[in-house]
């Protein structure tokens, strides 16, 4: 799990950044749709906006790398864990991250990325959940399910 984490810390934030410099109108609009309809928020829901920040860097190797990377979180996080994590601050995390890509601010967006994703590690640590292997192992948790649509 740490792998995962600090494979994010690398990569998002320079994803983040890539974002706010290329990202389409339309795609930039999508991210602030999608950050303000989490107010029913589920980990999908959250995950969904680091998907679109990723598909908004109009790069094919970052939209392949993060499609792949939110898919092993996706099937591997406990849900409540991250939902939170979600509740007490990830919604208003996104919220600043997408409107910095919008605007076009890149450093900003990225220092935001970067300062998000170091909460979600700590949250993690706190949970003693950092050094959990990255795929489970067949008696773990039966709530977490493969995601169906995530691996295209
Ligand atoms: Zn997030």
């Amino acid at each position: 799990m740490l792998d995962l984490v600090d494979f994010r810390l690398v990569v998002e934030p320079g994803a983040a950044a890539m974002a706010a410099r290329d990202a389409t109108l339309e795609q930039r609009q999508k991210l602030l749709d999608t950050v303000k309809s989490e107010a029913n928020d589920t980990v999908q829901h959250s995950l969904q906006f680091h998907r679109e920040l990723g598909v908004a860097t109009n790069n094919g190797f970052m939209r392949t790398i993060l499609t792949a990377l939110h898919a092993v979180l996706e099937w591997q996080t406990k849900p409540q864990i991250l939902s939170d994590y979600d509740q007490a601050e990830s919604g208003a995390a996104h919220l600043a991250i997408a409107k910095a890509v919008s605007a076009g601010h890149a450093t900003k967006a990225e220092r935001l990325m970067r300062e998000h994703l170091e909460q979600f590690r700590q949250v993690l640590e706190r949970e003693g959940r950092l050094d959990d292997p990255i795929v489970p192992r067949p008696d773990a948790d039966s709530a977490i399910q493969m995601p169906s649509s995530a691996w295209y």
